[in-house]
């Protein structure tokens, strides 16, 4: 056992109730009414190294929807489903800057081209890239492949979730209309917008999401199993948008305080890893102004601090 390993053991606890008070700095996103109910002072880590280990602390088995984190994962099934000229002629490389539902700068970018795949036109635009011939069998393979990459074959959406968003989603719904005008979507607007909420409302709990930091981790291959699941390029291209802008709008003070790649969500987890060593699934509902965790990203600091983990 590694002093790393060890020190994560003793501390953890320690750090998870220092961190959880940040909650009061923060708020439980409602903007999706059913997001609502989550407990605002939870806040639960799991750190999971290459033979499967893990190092838990606080409320690890509360569930909670992915939301945004599923877009690293739908942006990697649609560059395995089409290449990276296909995917890469849909949406940009490059952070905004503005808010991740934001239509300020869709424009800018001929011919209407989303930024890149983690704001919510990106991410809409990807969700239309994916495979199959019904919104059910696209759906059906983006679940398929979550549960190969978390190792959890029981993983499912949360009905009442995907129902709150659908029925409020009206800016997403207008983002993907005008991503139709542009010739930028594939099919027809509802059935994109069914396979995007519904892959934002998979739920799991903070192992199933270190596990899938884990296969990121490692390159693509999952390092228990041993079992390549994804081309390194891919994963390559996934990590650096987690790090350009992968914690939306606080994405620079992210790689500056923590320096690891991360993605957040509005449901308040975070996933991020050490390269090579762990993958990290963290949650903490209470939200800041960016909408990242505040307790999350008060721990994350406090951790990559701690153990020297930065990669700059
Ligand atoms: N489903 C959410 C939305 O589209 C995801 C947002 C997020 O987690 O950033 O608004």
């Amino acid at each position: 056992m590694t002093s790393e390993w060890q020190r994560l053991q003793t501390k953890l606890p320690e750090w998870v109730e220092q961190s959880r008070h940040e909650y009061i700095h923060g708020k439980v996103a409602a903007y999706i009414p059913e997001l609502s109910k989550a407990p605002a002072e939870a806040l639960g880590v799991v750190v999971m190294n290459g033979a499967g280990e893990t190092v838990v602390a606080g409320d690890t088995e509360l569930q909670f929807t992915m939301q945004s984190i599923s877009k690293v994962f739908t942006l990697i099934l649609a560059l395995m489903d089409n290449g990276e000229d296909v995917v890469f002629s849909k949406v940009g490389m490059e952070p905004t800057g503005d808010r991740f539902n934001s239509m300020l700068k869709l424009e800018l970018v001929e011919p209407g081209i989303p930024f890149n795949p983690l704001i919510n036109a990106g991410a809409i635009a990807v969700s239309s890239l994916i495979r199959g011939n019904s919104p059910e069998e696209r759906f059906a393979r983006v679940l398929q492949f979550f549960r190969l990459l978390a190792s959890n074959d029981t993983l499912e959406y949360d009905q009442d979730v995907y129902d709150s968003e659908s029925a409020t989603g009206h800016l997403n719904r207008s983002l993907a209309y005008f991503l139709m005008e542009k010739g930028i979507l594939r099919g027809h607007v509802e059935d994109v917008l069914e396979v995007y909420f519904r892959h934002c409302a998979v739920k799991m709990n903070c192992t199933d999401l270190a596990r899938m930091g884990l296969v990121l981790a490692y390159n693509g291959r999952d390092p228990v199993t041993g079992v390549p699941l994804v081309p390194r390029r891919y994963v390559q291209i996934a990590k650096t948008f987690m790090t350009t802008c992968g914690m939306y709008d606080a994405s620079g003070e992210f790689a500056i305080q923590v320096g690891l790649p991360a993605k957040s969500g509005v449901s308040g987890g975070i996933m991020t890893m050490v390269p090579g060593r762990y993958g990290i699934g963290l949650v903490g509902p209470s939200l800041n102004r960016m909408g990242n965790s505040t307790a999350g990203v008060h721990l994350l600091e406090t951790m990559s601090r701690d153990l020297d983990w930065s990669l700059f």
